[in-house]
């Protein structure tokens, strides 16, 4: 046994941070410090929702079920994933119970955190943003900035350092180095949160194309409706001011023969409607790497940043979760140092979230400049797609030594 108890600094109470933290807040035998770099009241990602696979809600239920009976209690299930074109013609119909043992989940993003977070609020310091990192003789150490006094601290000595700090990751940046740009896939994707109204025809999970355009939409917990858009956009460029005006946005699902679907028609005015709340973005994903330096371990996206098509970034941060939590209990109960979790996370986690990536971004073939929906579409109906789907759902991270 380590004579003192071993320090692990979480840096990020996100999804996959504060769900490590939930499975390590009631062990006696480990010094636990998240950092997070915003306050308990922020809402920055007020405007968006979230679907979250069958799969994290499968895996939540096998290592840390009371974080799964949390989230459950306070979503609606995701059971269905329609596909149709703006005029009104579906193009698939997939009930998710045909391919994973559970439902998914909707929830709207701001709401997740909340419910994750205050979990383990004793743990965290909020208002706490990691400046720096690097080694010395005593290990990993971070800087991190008191963002109302200014003060920055030093916690050195770290045994096991998790990055949970998101897509732009100080520490994957400190990890890989210079050597990673973004892969960007040409599309822009934008969210936005608005009141359902009284004859909302919208409820699971569906998206409408017309061309490579897409609106994707579904209901969440308080009578709301998380929209998100899209349209092909030049790689290198960013988003266009003329596209992100209310006449580009009305324009662009229009179908050119007939009328839009009802659906359709009313996304198609909710987006004009509520045009200066969206949030914009592009799609873009990056390499898979979380354990590359010892005692240094990247998790969810500032391990394996991917497009959000198959809603798998957040869903893949929980399954992450999972076997960190997994991982640091058996080591602790065998008295071995944390050191080298990270080897052993890339061990069990790099095949499965390589497969993830290239899944999201094969997925997005129907939203590329040029794609043909109705033909892209179909291919999603078919065995091939279908098996490789039913893997993603029901594949996940098993407590070791639990058999296959
Ligand atoms: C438009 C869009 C739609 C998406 N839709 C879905 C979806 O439907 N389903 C799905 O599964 N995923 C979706 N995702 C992806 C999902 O949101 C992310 O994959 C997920 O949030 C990653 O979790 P994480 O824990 O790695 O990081 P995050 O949840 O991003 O958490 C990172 C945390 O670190 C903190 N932090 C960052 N920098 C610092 C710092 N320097 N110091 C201290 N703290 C810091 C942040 O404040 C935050 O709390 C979507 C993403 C986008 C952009």
């Amino acid at each position: 046994m380590p004579a003192r108890k071993q320090k692990v600094v979480i840096v990020g109470a996100g999804i996959a941070g504060s769900l490590i933290a939930a499975g390590l807040k009631d062990r006696g035998d480990v010094e636990l410090i998240c950092l997070e770099r915003v306050g308990t009241a922020d809402h920055a990602e007020a405007g968006t929702g979230l679907n979250i696979g069958p799969n994290a809600l499968k895996a939540l239920d096998l290592h840390l079920p009371e974080s799964a009976a949390l989230i459950r209690a306070n979503s609606l299930p995701w059971e269905s994933w329609r596909i149709s074109l703006t005029n009104g013609r579906t193009l698939m119909d997939l009930k998710l119970g045909s391919l994973a043992e559970n439902s998914g989940i909707r929830i709207r993003w701001a709401e997740l955190y909340s419910l994750l977070r205050t979990a383990v609020s004793p743990h965290v310091r909020y208002n706490a943003e990691l400046v720096g990192c690097g080694r010395d003789e005593s290990g990993p150490y971070v800087d991190w900035k008191d963002t109302i006094t200014g003060a920055v601290e030093r916690i050195g000595g770290i045994d096991l350092l998790i990055a949970g700090d998101g897509r732009y990751s100080l520490i994957r940046q400190f990890v890989l180095g210079e050597e990673e740009k973004p892969f960007f896939l040409g599309v822009c994707l934008y969210r936005v949160l608005f009141p359902a109204g009284p004859d909302c025809p919208l409820d699971d999970y569906a998206q409408w194309f017309n061309g490579a355009n897409r609106l994707l939409a579904f209901r969440v917990p308080g009578d709301l409706i998380y929209c998100a858009g899209s349209f092909p956009i030049p790689a290198e460029s960013g988003i266009p001011d003329e596209m992100k005006q209310r006449e580009f946005l009305g324009r662009v699902y229009l179908p050119e023969e007939g009328e839009p679907s009802p659906e359709a028609a009313y996304l198609i005015d909710a987006i004009q409607r509520y045009a200066d709340r969206i949030h914009w973005a592009r799609l873009q994903d990056g390499s898979v790497a979380y354990g590359r330096e010892r005692g240094i371990l990247l998790v969810g996206d500032s391990a394996h940043p991917m497009v959000p098509t198959l809603g798998q970034g957040a869903t893949q941060a929980c399954e992450d979760a999972c076997v960190v939590v997994d991982e640091i209990k058996a080591a602790l109960d065998a008295g071995r140092p944390l050191a080298d979790i990270s080897e052993r996370v890339e061990a069990r986690r790099a095949e499965r979230v390589r497969f993830v990536v290239q899944f999201s971004r094969d997925a997005t073939d129907t939203m590329l400049a040029g794609a043909d929906p109705v033909a892209g579409t179909l291919r999603k109906t078919e065995p091939e797609f279908q098996a490789k789907l039913k893997s993603l759902y029901c594949d996940v991270p098993l407590p070791a030594g639990a058999a296959a």
